[in-house]
């Protein structure tokens, strides 16, 4: 006879992983599908700082092995495979897998985290893992305390970047493509009177200089009036251009708004279908923090036991 698992959970970086503690200790029947990057965004950060429990700081990659090893010790069951589509079937939803197998399940959790917009330049990956660029200005502002930093971007959260970086940073850049900002007046107002943050108006980034060690040392801008180049000497350099959640492939089952974000019910992690949740990144615009996706995360396996408990 078919499988038709009790719980699925999609995503394996800090809200699936939580969900996976929560419903592994409550002895449910689930998968966790971890997607193409087990450990999700945190594994590509290097010390995390502001995660509660580890006063001396602890490395993103070691911090989601921990909640990787937590699950699998209380019985939790991974797949390296991705959902490419959910479909309801019979009381229940049938997902088909990147690797062509399909798996059947009561209820779902979603916890497919987002992603970073990025420039296209290229070494912007490499650049990523703690050689100066970063696209969190609360988890590394403070590895450049008293440098000076560039901030990409001319929304609210390029504002609340650079205003959050002028308070530990000698110098804040604000690389903006246009002539005016397209953040709230109040953030745009407090960005134009810091004394500490230069905007650079019309100007978009076109290459990184790295030192010897592979460490950011400037950013090459160009102005898109002039086609003039210039070189910021910097050592950091904070991407904020927005975020993209990972919903793509669901978005014919799942209501997103229009930035592609999951639609849950009343500020819950419960989505309009029966069974299904939603929680960390993909819900998330606001906040975008490990312990914020933590909590949505067991919120989310809570919600999922006490409705299998009631529908089963
Ligand atoms: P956003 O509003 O989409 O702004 C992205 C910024 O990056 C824009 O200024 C855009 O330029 C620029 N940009 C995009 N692609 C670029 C590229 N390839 N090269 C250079 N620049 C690029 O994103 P966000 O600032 O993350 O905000 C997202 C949502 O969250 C907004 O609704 C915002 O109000 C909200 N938010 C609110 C708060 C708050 O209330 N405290 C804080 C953060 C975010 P253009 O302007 O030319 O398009």
């Amino acid at each position: 006879m078919e499988t038709v698992h009790e719980l699925v959970i999609i995503g394996g970086g800090c809200a699936g992983l939580t969900a996976a503690i929560y419903a592994a200790r409550a002895k449910l029947d689930f998968v966790v599908l971890q997607g193409s990057l087990p450990g999700g965004l945190l594994t590509q950060t290097t010390e995390v700082e502001n995660f509660p429990g580890f006063p001396e700081s602890i490395q993103g990659a070691e911090l989601m092995d921990r909640m990787y090893q937590q699950a699998k010790q209380f019985g939790a069951r991974f797949l390296i495979d991705s959902a490419t589509s959910v479909s309801p079937e019979n009381k229940g939803y049938t997902l088909t897998l990147a690797s062509d197998q399909f798996l059947k399940t009561q209820a779902l959790i979603f916890a497919t985290g987002s992603h970073p917009k990025s420039l296209g330049l290229p070494q912007e990956k490499e650049l990523l893992g703690g050689k100066g660029l970063s696209v969190c200005a609360t988890c590394d502002g403070f590895f450049y305390r008293n440098e000076v930093v560039c901030v990409i971007g001319g929304g609210d959260s390029a504002c609340e970047e650079a205003i959050f970086l002028s308070k530990l940073c000698k110098k804040v850049y604000l690389i903006h493509r246009r002539n005016s900002l397209r953040a709230s007046k109040i953030m745009a107002d407090r960005v134009i009177n810091n004394p500490k943050i230069e905007i650079v108006w019309s100007h978009v980034p076109v290459d990184f200089s790295i030192d010897s060690q592979g460490f950011i040392e400037a950013l090459k801008v160009r102005n898109v009036s002039t086609n003039e180049n210039r070189s910021l000497a910097c050592k950091g350099v904070f991407l904020a251009i927005g975020w993209q959640p990972n919903t793509e492939h669901f978005k014919d089952f799942l209501t997103l708004d229009a930035q592609g974000y999951i639609q849950t019910l009343n500020g819950s992690v419960c989505t309009n279908h029966p069974g299904v949740f939603a929680a960390g990144d993909c819900v998330d615009a606001r906040y975008r923090q490990a312990c914020v996706a933590v909590g949505m995360g067991a919120q989310a396996a809570l919600e999922a036991e006490k409705w299998l408990m009631e529908n089963e």
